[in-house]
């Protein structure tokens, strides 16, 4: 060091007011200061209680450049909650990590701490409430968000807490996209690893077909960069296996080339037309363009406004061929609304966001449909059944085009043969009962399950067995348990669709 710097280092740390050797003054700004009073009881994995002393909370809260959250400390509540109100859970502690290195370190501390319930949480958006835990510990990926596209490669890496909308803003910028879901505060890392249905998924496949290489934070906390030749089992089981296998901190895109403007909106008709309606969606649906984003819905608004059966579409074709493209949904005669407009694709993809997301409890039940016969319309038409105390709603996320012409085996997401999944929930306003809106679909169901082939690993809903699991995974099941004994054989991250270990 020379003279002059020394000097300039001195008269810092003087006005700083600091002890020589010198410590840099942005030190305090980014290290957060343990608050760590008080020894806690955590949940493990395998439902022990540990106790942690305070110290070994306050050393890991060193050790990150993100924060640990306690109860009844400032932006624990924020951090614990997930979408769904229902879920109301209190991890015992909470990492909120701002890349790579932090998600090492928690991943290291829930294991060598006994192996904590561990929960990861990305956009909260599980439908089941995988995403916190009650006792245990959260890994909150939020702080760690980014997007950088390279317009060049047509490529796009997003960092493992990013919401879907981010990528799609950044992306279409250069007017490119990829497949993503379609509401924008969903996270990347739930939905993608997954599989990733949305509104271009026939065009360009689910968003794990659109992967080109992960980064993933292992159970033995090392992270690996994995893609088709690059610890490809890996690479292979995040691509539908959810998040079994550890934290994804990075993804990497292929994107598309794609115009701005879309043609966008609904053609409904009254609930009296839902059975014309389902029948055409089964009979047009899987032979529509791949352009065609169609989607066929059944509602009973709360609150006794009248119930809808219709259509949502969005036509990413030439515009000029939309009415021949639509002319069956013609067909059916004058809807009551056709909201059919040019459209920004990023706002299409924004138009479904939930504005107060906690104000409604919701319950779910989906399963996967090979086809809609006549027997589901029927089970459909005659049995569902409003609330004006509820919103009573039934939806399809459509499969087929892209997504079919991949082999099942080809990544871990094995339903590629589903027409659409069937997707019926009830939403009620947060705090009142719920009883009787659960009842009503577990029952609606039972009339529909036999129709489903399956379920999306995405909407894994708390009546599914072990065994159930297990199933669905179907062909892939036994290279996944390959998959999961090596990354992560003691089960650290359970709070999935699981599969479980053998060794
Ligand atoms: P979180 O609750 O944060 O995470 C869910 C699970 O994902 C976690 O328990 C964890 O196991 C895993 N996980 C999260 N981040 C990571 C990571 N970085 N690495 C490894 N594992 C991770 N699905 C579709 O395919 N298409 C849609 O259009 C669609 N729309 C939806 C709209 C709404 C309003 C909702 C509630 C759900 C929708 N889904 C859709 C389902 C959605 O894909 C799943 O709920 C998904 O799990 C949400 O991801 P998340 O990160 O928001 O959820």
């Amino acid at each position: 060091m020379n003279r002059r710097s020394f000097l300039r280092r001195s008269a810092l740390a003087a006005a700083a007011g600091l002890a020589l050797p010198y410590r840099p003054l942005h030190a305090g700004l980014f290290r957060p200061v343990s608050r760590v009073r008080r020894d806690l009881d955590v949940v493990t994995g395998d439902g022990r209680t540990v106790t942690l002393a305070n110290n070994v909370v306050a050393e890991f809260a060193q050790a990150l450049r993100g924060r640990v959250l306690l109860r009844g400390e400032d932006g624990y509540d924020d951090a614990r909650r997930i979408l769904n109100p229902s879920f109301d859970k209190y991890p015992a502690l909470i990492a909120q990590v701002t890349g790579a290195a932090d998600v090492a370190t928690a991943v290291d501390f829930a294991r060598d701490n006994g192996g904590l319930l561990l929960a990861v949480k990305c956009g909260g958006h599980s439908a089941s409430g995988q995403s916190s835990c009650d006792g245990g510990m959260m890994i909150d990926l939020s702080p760690f968000r980014g997007v950088r596209v390279d317009p060049f490669a047509r490529t796009a890496r997003v960092t493992g807490g990013t919401l879907l909308g981010a990528l799609d803003h950044e992306a279409m910028a250069h007017g490119l996209v990829t497949t993503m879901g379609t509401v924008s505060h969903t996270g990347v890392g739930g939905l993608v690893t997954g599989g990733g249905f949305g509104r271009l998924g026939r065009r360009f496949g689910l968003s794990v077909d659109n992967l080109l290489s992960v980064d993933v934070v292992g159970a033995d906390g090392r992270l690996r960069h994995a893609t088709e030749d690059e610890n490809a089992d890996l690479f292979w089981g995040v691509r539908g296996g959810g998040g079994n296998f550890g934290v994804v901190t990075s993804f990497e895109f292929r994107l598309h080339s794609m115009q701005r403007e879309v043609v966008f909106g609904d053609i409904l008709f009254p609930l009296a037309r839902a059975r014309d309606v389902l029948g055409l969606y089964g009979e047009y649906g899987p032979g529509a363009p791949d352009q065609l984003a169609l989607g066929a819905v059944v509602v009973q608004p709360a609150g006794g406004a009248p119930g809808l059966a219709g259509f949502n579409l969005c036509w990413s074709g030439d515009p000029n061929s939309l009415e021949r493209v639509i002319a069956p949904i013609r067909a059916l005669g004058t809807p009551i609304a056709d909201t059919l407009a040019s459209m920004d694709y990023v706002a299409v993809q924004r138009s479904g966001d939930i504005s107060d997301p906690r104000a409604v409890g919701q319950y779910i039940k989906s399963g996967f449909i090979p086809n809609l016969p006549a027997g589901l319309v029927s089970a459909i038409a005659d049995r569902f059944e409003g609330d004006p105390r509820r919103d009573t709603i039934l939806a399809f996320q459509q499969g087929g085009g892209a997504i079919a012409r991949v082999a099942p085996g080809a990544t871990a997401f094995a339903q590629r043969d589903a027409m659409a999944n069937l997707l019926c929930f009830v939403n009620w306003p947060n705090g009142e009962d719920p009883a009787d809106h659960v009842a009503w679909i577990r029952e609606f169901w039972i009339g529909l399950e036999p129709f489903t082939h399956g379920f999306y690993v995405n909407d894994l809903d708390a009546d599914m067995t072990a065994a159930t699991i297990r199933e669905n995974y179907r062909q892939n099941h036994e290279r996944l348990v390959a998959v999961k004994n090596e990354y992560d054989p003691r089960n650290l991250f359970r709070l999935n669709a699981n599969v479980q270990p053998t060794v």
